[in-house]
């Protein structure tokens, strides 16, 4: 057995916020991974709130959920996605959890008599938490993202642990600084910014061991020498992070620049083997020529048919879609549908160019109604339709209003109801709570055998992550199986996949597949979804050339 003492690497901001810092950090991890070493990551979220679970995707993009049903910041999705690990609630650690703990310790009488200080008891319960992670699961390197940009209030506490830690860990600890250098409409790359947050951290009693700089052009060697006699680094630690058409492009250009070879020196560590998983990842990524065209119909969408807004509020929805588009070989182009605008259009209007229609997860009762007329346009003209959690709820409602005549059904989500077809888990009735209160993270599911269901996943036992409150009523199963609909999926009493049997691809689940995607190893219904959409593609051209011809 190998035994590497384990090395820290600390990423910091600079500038602005919105650097990609989270993107940088989990390129040098996936870099270290090639390399051969078992990578984990932190991610320091410097808010007051507990966890991400009450935060607006709107304001602060998806909240991801992780196999103990931790509710997170997204960054975490990237870590899971590069590193191909399973990170756990404890490996994002925000001011609520850290006071808290302390606050909690302080009224037990732990410490004794003693004034609780942010230093050293704030910070102890960061280094604390720090060290308790990292430890787990023989991890050798521990990325740690330090969220905010050098200088806020809030990040303050940790960046005091993180000079502690410097003088701890010395020798095992490397900081990467991410900063910014703009370009004038000359083309000049400014250095000041990046100067002046050197000099912050400075001031915080740390010094960046390299410095990322994040431009719309490949940094100029000048202005690389600049940043490296200003911010007192050596010339080759000052990397180009330059704009990249894809995020899984960026390890590469990050390599490179020398980054990889740069750390790796520095950190005394040596190549143990050359993985190359990667680079065949992004060579077959390029080698996709088809596309199929989708609509995402949310409500977070701004505006009619924009081409990418709200990005980060579905991020592991793209990400997903992007890896079945790489295995299938058709890259999904996807257009935010606002599903309030298919409450005052006709779906026909809006719907028909496209080879398959996603609903995604969502809470509350605005665009539903135009969600499901999205729904049953796709049921009624046989179009490719995966459906998830909210997606599979309103799937259910339409299907009970408009095949099994139950005038009214809906969600008690959104209130009073002849027919509760959707209703709260039993478990959730006496919730008073919001947070972290819904049945949330890894649960299994047993697939019926013959099903589409069993088909995409091809087993009959899986386990997928969770995040709801509400299920499909079980009084209603009875009724709505007899007109066509089938539960294929199911863990007890919860119906956990609905599909259509007749129907070309009409898939739709209670969880969340695409939390658990990965480059190389899609989820299986977004890969069955995207093949089944270029199968719609196909019949769509086929119809057109009849009419052509028929004409
Ligand atoms: N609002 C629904 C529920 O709470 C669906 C949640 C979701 O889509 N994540 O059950």
């Amino acid at each position: 057995m190998r035994v590497i003492c384990l090395r820290y690497i600390v990423v910091t901001g600079g500038v602005m916020s919105g650097l990609g810092k989270g993107i940088t950090a989990a390129s040098i991890g996936r870099l270290l991974m090639n390399k051969g070493y078992r990578v984990t990551a932190i991610k320091i979220d410097p808010y007051i709130n507990i966890d991400a679970g009450l935060m607006s995707p709107f304001q602060h993009g998806e909240v991801y959920v992780l196999k103990d049903g931790g509710e997170v910041d997204l960054d975490l999705g990237n870590y899971e996605r590069f590193l191909d690990i399973e990170l756990t609630r404890d490996h994002n650690i925000t001011t609520g959890k850290v006071y808290s703990t302390v606050i909690e310790k302080e009224r037990r009488g732990e410490y004794l008599g003693k004034t609780v200080q942010i230093i050293p008891h704030i910070t102890d319960e960061i280094k604390r938490r720090i060290r308790q992670v990292s430890r787990t699961g023989g991890s050798e390197i521990c990325l740690i993202e330090v969220g905010g940009t050098v200088g806020d209030i809030e990040s303050m506490p940790f960046l005091e642990a993180m000079r502690q830690l410097k003088y701890e860990e010395s020798g095992n600890i490397f900081f990467v600084h991410v900063t910014l250098a703009p370009m004038t409409s000359d083309g000049e790359q400014k250095t000041k910014p990046t100067q002046h947050s050197v000099k912050e951290m400075r001031e915080l009693g740390l010094q960046p061991d390299m410095i990322v700089v994040r431009c719309k052009k490949p940094l100029l060697p000048e202005t690389k020498a600049k940043i490296a006699h200003f911010c007192d680094v050596p010339i080759e630690a000052v990397i180009s992070g330059h704009d990249s058409d894809d995020i899984y492009r960026v390890p590469l250009q990050l390599e490179a620049e020398g980054l990889t070879r740069y750390i790796m020196k520095a950190m005394r560590l040596f190549p143990l083997e050359e993985r190359r998983d990667w680079y065949d990842l992004v060579q077959r990524m390029d080698a996709v020529r088809e596309k199929v065209s989708m609509a995402l119909v949310g409500k977070y969408t701004s505006g009619s048919q924009c081409t990418d807004p709200m990005k980060d509020a579905y991020l592991s929805i793209r990400e997903a879609l992007k890896h079945a588009g790489i295995e299938a070989g058709a890259m999904p182009e996807i257009s935010w549908i606002d599903a309030e605008d298919l409450e005052r259009l006709q779906p026909e209007r809006v719907l028909k160019d496209f080879d398959g229609i996603l609903v995604p997860g969502g809470f509350g009762v605005r665009g539903t109604e135009g969600k499901m007329n999205a729904i049953r346009y796709a049921r009624e003209k046989g179009i490719p339709y995966l459906g998830i959690c909210f997606g599979m709820q309103l799937a259910v409602i339409e299907f009970a209003r408009n095949v099994c005549g139950l005038e009214g059904a809906s969600s008690t989500e959104f209130g009073e109801t002849p027919h509760p077809v959707i209703a709260l888990l039993p478990e959730q009735e006496k919730v008073r709570q919001m947070g972290a209160t819904m049945r949330l993270g890894n649960y299994p599911a047993h697939l019926l055998e013959g099903t589409l269901a069993h088909r995409i996943y091809g087993t009959t036992e899986i386990v997928e992550r969770h995040r709801h409150r509400y299920e499909v009523n079980p009084a209603y199963i009875e009724i709505l199986e007899k007109r066509g609909l089938l539960f294929s999926g199911r863990n007890g009493d919860l119906m956990e996949i609905m599909e259509i049997p007749g129907h070309p691809f009409f898939f739709a689940c209670q969880f969340h597949p695409e939390m658990r995607s990965r480059p190389g190893r899609p989820s299986p219904p977004f890969l069955a979804f995207v093949e089944a959409m270029k199968a719609q593609r196909l019949r769509r051209a086929g119809s057109t050339c009849t009419l052509e011809l028929t004409a």
